[in-house]
């Protein structure tokens, strides 16, 4: 181009010569110059050509590689899909096929068929290749028989190919036993779970399910049987929370673990209090389960109920029974200790004081042995009776056993618990029918006191149960524990110390308490009663440590003591010119006393006193607790001269049968019958019965414990022979009583309303 440009600069410069041959020279030249750029742009065309045919080399070699790896690309594709991939021609003839058909089918990768050893292929059926070779899009199921005796199942998807020339139309085949498998699994399955759904059905127990996914877990499914249980009906309890079966004794507390239970998704297990429809509460064993899926969600709740109520029932009866006394219903001692031993926890806490009373029928054996158990056990009950109803709310009364009863008083210090057990003693001192017969029992009760006493519930009984004896030998109805009379305790071994002093040094005394003839007015005995005028405990009573004496092997000696102090005194009295007869006090266990007789003999001989101026009084029980032996001492001491009379009569065994067979003299009807003569209708039908029956017998009948003139003449009027009581006199010394008799003679020899 740059020759170009100069051989044109140089043009006008010679363009001024004006000549003919320079202008043909000119011309020539042009026309080369011409050519000559031709030439060149015919040379750069060829070299635009060479360029663009390098060019298009260039691509198509791209092209074939492209193709070639999207070819290689497809092949592994292919081989790789785990369904069977088939090209078909129109025929439907395999043209290519991939692996996995080889795999399935036996033909190679080049469609022909294998058939080597390993086994025999499976045939596509001939309807697929068939419809493939059609073109026709379609999908089909079909089955083989598979060499191991069961069946494939295959799912052929066929598409035409366009433009495929033999490549005609594809076919995919998807091998789906498994599907299949898992299907009719699940068809039986359903198949099953209606079973499953009937068996539900028809259960008894209450099946139901609820959806925690929903709001307040609902009650998704129930089965008939939890209708039958609660009375509700199908439209009461889908969709509802199952609480709706709690009432108002349903325990919170059980409910409230059942709620955690469910929200933690743990399973439950308990009994639960739950209502029918119609309010009667039932015990419902609820037992809640969680469900979980495969991936382990929660999904819902399955609860079983069943109604476990008879069972509870009769757990709660044998707790009951094991707790209780099977006869009065009453707690038993088991349960008493139990409640005695949180009442004493209570009074700590409160500051407040308590009382416990211990309670024994004196006399109840008698009942027994005389009427039969049937009545002895009527007995039992009505005793139960009265003390339910005689005592306070809070109180406990038990039955420990036997005719022994236990109240406690909880807030009772000593005054309350005397006022409540005088109480019982009153309650029970009616006579009673029972079983067609009147029987007539007395209480003797002893009381133990915290925090005065003990602070323990058994210390409390042990000592409810020293004041209790010592209640029933006083026959004083009620005693307080006193530590002195108590054996374990160190104050009781002095005592008893003392008490033995007291015997052996003269440090006792008798008091003598008249006997009125009711017809004379006149006194012929007294009966000896001991005293022990103690140091510094003051006079104390015979109740407080006849007993003792009793437990410590001392009531021998008193027993001697006494007799012979009675003995010289009514040698005394006759000599004086004052012939009385004295009655003496045995305790039973005198009666085991095998030099008693042979020393009593003695003792007659020593104060010359006649044999008939002693009377030996024994209670029925004393008599009763070994007849044998009783009948032969009794022989003894009647063979000596010496009366017998039954002391405290109608308390206990109350029979006369016995007394026809022992030497008996005297029947002294206790004065719990004689205290309400004028005032009870029953008592004074005993008293008059007991007169005739021992008159009947001859015996003579003293009436103990008259303390008016009213009663005195209605014994008198019921022709009882002689009383003893305050009316007359209470025990009084010797001097005293000779005294009081000297008065007696001169003023009143006659009992008011008596015939003269
Ligand atoms: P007991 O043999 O039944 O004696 C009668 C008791 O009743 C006496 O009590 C007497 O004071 C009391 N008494 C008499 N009249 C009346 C009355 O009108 N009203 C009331 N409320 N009571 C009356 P004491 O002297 O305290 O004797 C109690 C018990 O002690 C006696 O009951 C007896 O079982 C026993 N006892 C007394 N002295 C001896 C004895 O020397 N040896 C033995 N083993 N026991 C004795
Ligand atoms: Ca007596
Ligand atoms: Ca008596």
């Amino acid at each position: 181009m740059d020759g170009r440009e100069e051989t044109a600069g140089d043009t006008p410069r010679s363009g001024m010569l004006a000549s003919p041959l320079v202008a043909d020279l000119r011309a020539a030249n042009e026309h080369l110059l011409m050519a000559n750029l031709r030439v060149h742009e015919l040379a750069t065309d060829v070299r635009d050509i060479n360029e663009r045919l390098l060019i298009a080399g260039l691509r198509e070699q791209e092209l074939a590689a492209t193709l070639a790896r999207e070819r290689a690309q497809l092949a592994v594709i292919l081989a790789g899909i785990a369904d069977a991939v088939l090209v078909v021609d129109q025929d439907g003839w395999p043209v290519r096929t991939n692996a996995a058909y080889a795999r399935l089918f036996g033909h190679s990768d080049t469609g022909a068929p294998l058939d080597d050893a390993a086994g025999q292929p499976l045939p596509v059926t001939a309807t697929v290749q068939a419809r493939a070779g059609r073109g026709e899009t379609f999908s089909q199921t079909f089955s083989v028989a598979a060499n191991d005796g069961g069946r494939r199942w295959f799912e052929a998807n066929g598409q035409p190919l366009p433009e495929g020339g033999r490549d005609h139309a594809v076919v995919v085949i998807r091998d789906i036993t498994l599907r299949r498998e898992a299907e009719d699994a699940l068809r039986r399955a359903a198949r099953e779970n209606s079973l499953l759904a009937a068996a539900v059905a028809n259960l008894e127990t209450c099946v139901v399910i609820t959806d925690p996914h929903q709001p307040d877990n609902p009650i998704v499914f129930y089965n008939p049987g939890f209708m039958a249980l609660t009375g509700y009906g199908p439209d009461d309890i889908l969709g509802r929370n199952g609480r709706f079966l709690q009432g108002p004794d349903t325990d919170p507390e059980t409910v409230g673990r059942l709620a955690a239970a469910i929200a933690a998704q743990r399973p439950f297990r308990d009994v639960i209090l739950n209502y029918r429809r119609d309010g009667t509460p039932f015990w419902n064993e609820v037992v809640i389960n969680p469900v979980y899926d495969a991936d382990g969600r929660l999904t819902h709740f399955v609860g079983i109920q069943t109604d476990v109520t008879a069972r509870i029932h009769l757990r709660e009866e044998l707790r009951h029974q094991a707790l209780h006394d099977a006869l009065t219903g009453l707690p038993n001692r088991l349960l008493f200790q139990d409640r005695a031993r949180q009442a004493l926890l209570g009074a700590l806490h409160a500051g407040q004081p308590l009382a416990l009373l211990l309670l024994d029928l004196d006399g109840f054996k008698e009942v027994n042995d005389t009427f039969g158990h049937h009545v002895g056990d009527l007995l039992l009950q009505w005793v139960a009776t009265r003390l339910r109803g005689g005592l306070r709310e809070g109180d406990t009364v038990a039955r420990l056993g036997g005719d022994e009863f236990a109240v406690l008083l909880p807030a009772d210090d000593r005054d309350g618990a005397r006022v409540a057990a005088a109480k019982i003693v009153e309650m029970l001192a009616a006579p009673v029918v029972v079983g067609g017969h009147m029987v007539r029992t007395r209480a003797s009760i002893g009381i133990a006191l915290y925090p005065d006493q003990g602070a323990d519930a058994d210390v409390l009984l042990r000592q409810a149960d020293v004041a209790m004896y010592a209640a029933k030998r006083a026959q004083s109805g009620v005693a307080v524990y006193d530590p002195a009379l108590d054996r374990h305790t160190p104050a009781r071994h002095a005592l008893i110390e003392e008490l033995r002093a007291a015997i052996e040094g003269g440090g006792l005394c008798l008091h003598y308490q008249p006997t009125v003839e009711l017809t004379t007015g006149r006194v012929s005995r007294v009966e000896a009663l001991v005293r022990w005028p103690h140091p510094r405990r003051g006079l104390i009573p015979p109740d407080q440590f006849i007993p003792l004496a009793e437990q410590s092997g001392l009531i021998g000696p008193l027993t001697r003591w006494v007799v012979e102090e009675a003995l010289r005194q009514c040698g005394v009295w006759q000599r004086a010119g004052l012939p009385l007869g004295v009655n003496v006090n045995l305790s039973p266990l005198n009666l085991h006393d095998a030099t008693l007789v042979a020393d009593i003999a003695g003792l007659l001989v020593a104060h010359t006193v006649a044999p008939a101026t002693l009377r030996l009084e024994l209670t029925e029980s004393a008599i009763i607790t070994d007849m044998a032996h009783t009948a032969t001492v009794l022989a003894r001491l009647t063979a000596l001269g010496v009366g017998i009379a039954i002391d405290d009569y109608g308390t206990g065994y109350s029979s006369l049968a016995y007394l026809q067979r022992l030497p008996i003299n005297e029947l002294k009807i206790d004065q719990s019958f004689v205290r309400h003569l004028t005032t009870n209708e029953t008592d004074a039908t005993i008293v008059a019965s007991t007169i005739g029956l021992g008159h009947s017998l001859g015996l003579r009948v003293v009436a103990e414990g008259a303390e008016d003139a009213e009663t005195v003449t209605r014994l008198a009027a019921l022709d009882c022979d002689a009383v003893q009581g305050y009316y007359y006199s209470r025990p009084l010394p010797p001097h005293e009583l000779e005294r009081w008799l000297r008065q007696h003679d001169e003023a009143a020899p006659a009992p008011p309303g008596a015939s003269p």
